[in-house]
């Protein structure tokens, strides 16, 4: 069987580098379990607590010099470089992860706060989504301090404590770097986990290493109908189901228009595809579906009876809509009301949840440089030894990135930390999420590489 780390190359970098060392580190990370949720007054914060008990012992020389700053539960190290003129780099992340799906504990392999090491895996909740890249970042820091000292830029790590649920933790941090005047470079966050391949791009046999520019928005509309009820017997003017049903079909079968957007077309672009494409033709593929629409996903309904001859009375439906650059939860909103005007049906957006699309950010400078630099050096073809792209792209889920788009043009998902694809499919916040050793070394290899060139 193929594995991603066929894809790896100039594994024997700064030899000196403690590959073991680092993933005992991250063991040790991943068995405290630092799970937020579901509310705040219920998040374990000692648990946090200790998280950065372990980094700072871990990280002896980045503590000593970095100005460490708590910012609500949040985590915020700031190292100051020697050329203050120079745009400082944020390396975000989140400290939390979310819980183990009660009833599926036995499952795992080893338990899932176990920081269970073997020869082949660290494994844990929190091993790709991302415990591994916020101790990897740290890695990265303490090596370079200790070989050379004090950077030229300044570098700004940032570790949320929320990001799975509310992101105040980023929320707080992004404010406060924006209160101090703070305008970044670029911010790195987390990203694919994935070597994917870009033959559904138009690239067939050729690979690459996605970086997310941007966030799809997010919106939940709930549709309302109001119904005293009653006896089955006499439906006279329909029931409040039949009612809900209807305004439902409304909205799906009027799906939203497709759109080749910018990014888009710079996925295509840098996959090697085409890039004169109908977007109709994308839409029509499973995966690339949601890259040229809103998408609407009825998800919820409630109220229904519970007897035959009884009609329902009140209900509610939700809707989830994810939102493509350019249209805005007013849009969405405005689109669900005409829609269903005609039906007895109150359509209202569920604000606390609903955000417009991020920013698009962009990819050049010392971002481009640095993390093209560093994908061709250590990501290659296996076959050709050809470098491996760096693809933008657009990300479907969201992220703390959003939270920095107020102090940085350039907000980055990425991931070094790649994943076979069925261990991203299983391990992100499913049953025995784990990393390879081989894995975790190369993206702190990468992510040295990058500082070196970006901040050295
Ligand atoms: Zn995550």
């Amino acid at each position: 069987m193929a594995r991603v780390w066929d894809f790896f190359a100039n594994e024997g970098d700064y030899p000196d580098f403690d590959a073991d060392g680092a993933c005992g580190r991250l063991a040790r990370a991943l068995a405290i379990p630092t799970v937020d949720g579901p509310s705040r007054e219920e998040t374990d914060w000692a648990a946090f607590d200790e998280l950065e008990g372990h980094m700072r012992s871990s990280f002896p020389t980045l503590f000593s010099m970095a100005e460490v700053e708590h910012v609500d539960h949040s985590l915020m190290l700031t190292l100051p470089g020697s050329e203050p003129e120079l745009r400082p780099v944020l390396l975000l992340g989140h400290m939390d992860v979310v819980p183990v799906v009660p009833g599926t504990e036995a499952d795992w392999t080893w338990g899932a706060f176990s920081g269970h090491l073997d020869e082949e895996y660290v494994w844990g909740r929190g091993a790709i989504d991302m415990t591994d890249q916020l101790m990897g970042n740290l890695e990265a820091l303490e090596y370079l301090l200790s070989h050379g000292g004090r950077l030229r830029r300044t570098v700004i790590v940032c570790m949320g404590q929320d990001e799975e649920t509310t992101q105040e933790g980023a929320r707080a941090m992004g404010q406060e770097l924006l209160r101090r005047g703070v305008r970044a470079e670029f911010s790195l966050d987390e990203g694919g986990y994935l070597v994917s391949d870009l033959g559904r791009l138009g690239a067939p046999g050729r690979h690459g290493l996605m970086v997310y520019l941007a966030e799809k928005g997010y919106a939940d509309v709930r549709l309302t109908v109001r119904s005293a009820g009653g006896h089955s017997s006499n439906p006279f003017g329909g029931t409040s189901l039949a009612t809900l049903a209807r305004a439902i079909a409304r909205v799906v079968e009027n799906g939203w228009p497709s759109e080749m957007t910018d990014l888009t077309r710079q996925m295509l672009e840098a996959a090697g595809g085409c890039t004169d494409v109908d977007p109709e033709v994308l839409r029509a593929d499973r995966e690339l579906f949601p890259y040229v629409t809103t998408t609407i996903a009825p998800d919820i309904i409630t109220g229904s009876s519970s007897q035959a001859n009884v009609m329902p009375q009140d209900m509610t439906a939700t809707i989830n809509f994810r939102l493509l650059e350019g249209t805005t939860c007013a849009d969405v909103l405005e689109r669900v009301r005409t829609l269903v005007a005609d039906l007895p049906v109150e359509v209202k957006l569920i604000e606390e949840v609903s955000n417009d699309p991020s920013h698009v950010s962009v990819l050049d400078g010392v971002a481009r440089e640095a993390l093209e630099d560093a994908c061709g050096r250590y990501f290659r073809e296996p076959a050709t030894g050809e470098a491996l792209p760096l693809v933008p792209s657009l990300l479907l889920g969201a992220s703390d990135s959003r939270m920095y788009e107020c102090v940085c043009d350039a907000c980055l998902r990425f991931s070094p930390f790649v994943a076979d694809d069925e261990e991203v499919e299983r391990g992100v916040h499913g049953t025995d999420e784990r990393i390879t050793r081989r894995a975790y070394a190369q993206g702190i290899r990468f992510l040295i590489r990058v500082l070196e060139n970006a901040c050295r």
